[in-house]
């Protein structure tokens, strides 16, 4: 079995030890399991905090064995029924779960800002594009169709049908507490599988909402779709759980080689999408203005808190050419406003803890005393509620070092220079992730060799962070997945199902 590897979380505060700041009862949150929020058996909880202000917003139960196989016991007991609805049904109770979460875009948007600390224009935007994976998922009864031959010889003919794993474990970070479920809940149930989601014990909070809204509205037949609260325990829970027949995870490259090889080890179709170290390479005929924009969209965006966050900046040309492309992009970081993210004036919001921002800022020392320079510090002591970190740029880091290698999943934006396009790839084809990788230029000879050459599974052009709509697949190559099938898409629809071949004799 892969060894465990360690995360922030552990860091984090307990919850016993936290108190919310109004001298307010601290609400302690309840998993969802056949139908109803029940109390965990888990004595052990967290404390969720406010990124912006500290501030204790809810206990989470972390739960254990015991409470996961709860859940997958109900999923299981609800699997049968489930299978057996017409997928067209299924279907419909997508179209209402679509209508539910579209009309509760501005309310779930708020509280991923409350909880995950995003801007309120990113999170609005985040629920979005759940609702899109939600809308390419409502095609189940076409993409549930399978394939025939007729005749392959004398009365024999045959057929392929598609039917459901069972039993699907979702485990999903805090980077995208919304988007991240929905990626992976509307494909697997419209497909006839039952779901378990574990979320991120960092910042349930939008999860918890959506699987209230879910209940009230009375969408799906009891242990269709139960919520597991909760960190290590409960992920391997699902691991080691006889019940579970698929796992969908996203998060860092670490875990997902944990997650995928434990999961593989059992027995289970396993989806792993991992970290990432996304380059963004500036071709001296870059706009300047989608150059801009792009690079600091993309670096400090969600406070370099995506998948698809550029953190490397590749620049081409000769030294006159490379010096003109960084500074139209540290003029334009210089004025980004950090901040709260529920405050519209904020374009950098907070890390997604303390002890995040604590980690970022010792890559940032590591990095300059492996010799490279700071030239822009957005270091200033953490702000109101310790987690904030402005955009931070950094030059001259040796191209084996940590800050041009690693993922630093924060508003760090590390800078490498080349004289042409063969050096931007062979340092960007060097690294061994390969989720997402951006060209800025105006030749499109550039962009359609960039395109064919480089290795990672999603590619901008002039655009800084290139996130696929929901109908393509989303994931990366090499360590940024553990696994073959993406997220969305018609690989979701393969993920979610398996092929039976039937071959019959009729005459
Ligand atoms: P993480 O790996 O710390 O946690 C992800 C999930 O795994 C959580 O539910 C967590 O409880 C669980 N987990 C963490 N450590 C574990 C362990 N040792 N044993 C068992 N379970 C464990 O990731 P995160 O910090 O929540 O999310 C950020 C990471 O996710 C970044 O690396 C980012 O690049 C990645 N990510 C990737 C994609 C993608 O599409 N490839 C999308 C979003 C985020």
């Amino acid at each position: 079995m892969p060894e465990a590897p360690t995360t922030d979380t552990e860091r984090a505060t307990p919850a016993t030890d936290a108190a919310p700041a109004d001298g307010a009862a601290v609400r302690r949150l309840r998993n969802y399991v056949g139908g109803a929020w029940v109390e965990p058996a888990t004595t052990e909880t967290l404390a969720t905090r406010s990124p912006a202000s500290g501030a204790v917003l809810a206990e989470v139960p972390l739960s254990n064995a015991e409470d996961v196989a709860v859940a997958t016991a109900a999923a299981r007991e609800a699997f049968p029924a489930w299978r057996a609805t017409p997928p067209q049904r299924r279907a419909h109770t997508l179209f209402a779960l679509r209508a539910l979460v579209a009309e509760h875009q501005e309310e779930l948007a708020k509280l991923v800002t409350a909880d995950m600390g995003k801007t309120f224009d990113d999170a609005f935007a985040e629920v979005g594009r759940g609702v899109e994976s939600i809308e390419a998922a409502c095609a189940v009864p076409h993409l549930l169709k399978g394939e025939n031959l007729e005749g392959v010889a004398r009365g024999v003919d045959v057929e392929m049908v598609r039917q459901p794993l069972g039993v699907i474990g979702a485990i999903t970070p805090f980077n995208f507490p919304v988007m991240i479920p929905l990626w992976f809940i509307p494909y697997a149930l419209g497909c006839g599988n039952t779901v378990v989601l574990k979320p991120s014990e960092q910042d349930p909070l939008p999860s918890v909402r959506l699987f209230e809204l879910i209940d009230e509205a009375g969408i799906f037949p009891a242990g269709v779709l139960n919520l597991v609260l909760g960190a290590h325990d409960a992920v391997n829970g699902l691991l080691h759980s006889p019940e579970v027949d698929g796992i969908s995870f996203v998060g860092s490259a670490k875990t997902a080689r944990y997650v995928a090889g434990t999961a593989a080890a059992e027995g289970k179709r396993v989806q792993a999408l991992g970290g990432a170290k996304n380059a963004m390479v500036a071709m001296p005929d870059a706009d300047p203005k989608l150059l801009a924009n792009g690079v600091i969209g993309s670096a400090f965006g969600a406070a370099g808190q995506r998948c698809l966050a550029g953190s490397l900046l590749v620049l081409v040309g000769s030294e006159e050419e490379q010096d003109a492309s960084l500074k139209t992009v540290v003029d334009a970081a210089a004025g980004l406003t950090v901040g709260d993210g529920a405050d519209p004036a904020t374009d950098v919001c907070p890390l997604v803890s303390v002890a995040s921002r604590e980690r970022v800022e010792g890559e940032i020392e590591t990095a300059l005393s492996g010799g490279a320079e700071l030239v822009l510090d957005g270091r200033h002591g953490g702000g109101k509620g310790g987690a904030q970190l402005g955009p931070t740029i950094i030059d001259g880091a040796a191209l084996d070092s940590r800050a041009v290698k690693e993922e630093l999943f924060g508003p760090v934006l590390t800078v490498v220079r080349t004289p042409d396009l063969d050096g931007a790839l062979e340092i960007v084809n060097s690294s061994r992730y390969g989720n997402s990788s951006i060209l800025f230029t105006s030749s499109g000879g550039t962009a359609r060799e960039f395109r064919y050459g480089v290795q990672a599974g999603m590619i901008g052009v002039n655009i800084g962070v290139a996130a696929p709509i929901a109908w393509f697949p989303f994931a990366g190559w090499k360590d940024s997945i553990d696994g073959d099938l993406h997220a969305n898409g018609h690989d979701a629809f393969e993920f979610y199902t398996r092929k039976k071949v039937v071959t019959s004799r009729w005459g």
